[in-house]
């Protein structure tokens, strides 16, 4: 029986046990998925104690991705991003980073290529970051905006892209084919909106990835009859990356979307 767990601070929440879980199950994988509360302090010990236990691997989540670029060695994706999501164990204990891989597999997943594409990413945290990493490399022409203008400039020099101050958002958002929302806002229920969805038109596409909640984001891209598509399937296919680096198999994505969508009720 080999072990995996996602660490983080909280943790209670995480749906990957019970993705990861239903992945093991269908596969016929004599394995299970558990979630552990680890603070920022502990994080060597965890990952240390995790290898010398023979765990198959783990993942990471707030806030613990940065941290972590100390603990393991870290592949060239995860040095681009600056953040581990994924650790494995086999030859070493390496640090990989598969959120953007997941975001674009998600894209895929519903038809979208993003390569030519007029791409306007808002946020500049870890998700933003791997986002763009992964769109860059996939041909889209990507824009930046962010809340915080620093932070923002500090995401598309690493990765030489465009930054745009965020007082411009609404011209950003028409001028694009694609709007990506990689902030946290929409999580909760009456969250401001970003911007006027209503400037929205039907040619584009508009992905939150926020995946707890059908959020007033994708509510009005649905309204002006644009694609809309929440963030369940970055979240599966990032997981189903991990899958695939600890056990060299293709993960069952159908069934880990129903499992994380029943969990949701989304
Ligand atoms: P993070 O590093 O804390 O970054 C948060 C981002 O949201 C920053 O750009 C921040 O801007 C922006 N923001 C927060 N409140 C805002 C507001 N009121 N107005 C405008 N911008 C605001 O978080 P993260 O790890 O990137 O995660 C962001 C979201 O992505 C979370 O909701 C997380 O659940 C989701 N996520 C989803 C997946 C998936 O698989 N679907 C994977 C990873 C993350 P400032 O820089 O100005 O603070």
């Amino acid at each position: 029986m080999k072990v995996y767990a996602v660490l983080g601070d909280p943790v209670e929440h995480s749906l990957s046990p019970v993705m990861h879980n239903a992945a093991f199950r269908a596969m016929g994988l004599q394995a299970s998925y558990h979630a552990f509360r680890v603070g920022i302090n502990r994080l060597r010990d965890a990952i240390l104690g995790a290898d010398a236990m023979g765990f198959g691997g783990l993942n990471l989540t707030i806030p613990l991705k940065e941290s972590a670029m100390a603990v393991v060695e870290p592949d060239e994706t995860a040095v681009a991003i600056g953040a581990v999501n994924t650790v494995s164990f086999r030859g070493g204990i390496r640090g990989h980073n598969t959120d953007g891989v997941g975001a674009s597999l998600a894209l895929k997943h519903y038809g979208v290529n993003v390569k030519d594409a007029e791409v306007l990413l808002i946020g500049a945290g870890g998700a933003a970051r791997a986002i763009a990493y992964q769109l860059s490399r996939d041909g889209a022409g990507i824009v930046v905006t962010n809340r915080t203008p620093q932070r923002g400039m500090a995401l598309a020099r690493d990765l030489g892209l465009e930054f745009r101050p965020f007082g411009e958002i609404e011209d950003l958002v028409r001028g694009s084919d694609v709007v990506i929302n990689a902030t946290s806002v929409g999580m909760h229920e009456g969250d401001p909106r970003l911007f006027d969805g209503r400037i929205l038109r039907s040619e584009q596409v508009v992905f939150d990835v926020i995946y707890s909640r059908d959020t007033e984001l994708l509510r009005d891209a649905r309204m002006a009859g644009a694609k809309a598509i929440d963030g369940v399937m970055m979240l599966v296919y990032q997981g189903a990356e991990a899958l695939r680096i600890w056990t060299g198999r293709e993960a069952p994505v159908d069934v880990m979307e129903a499992a994380v969508r029943a969990a949701l009720r989304v």
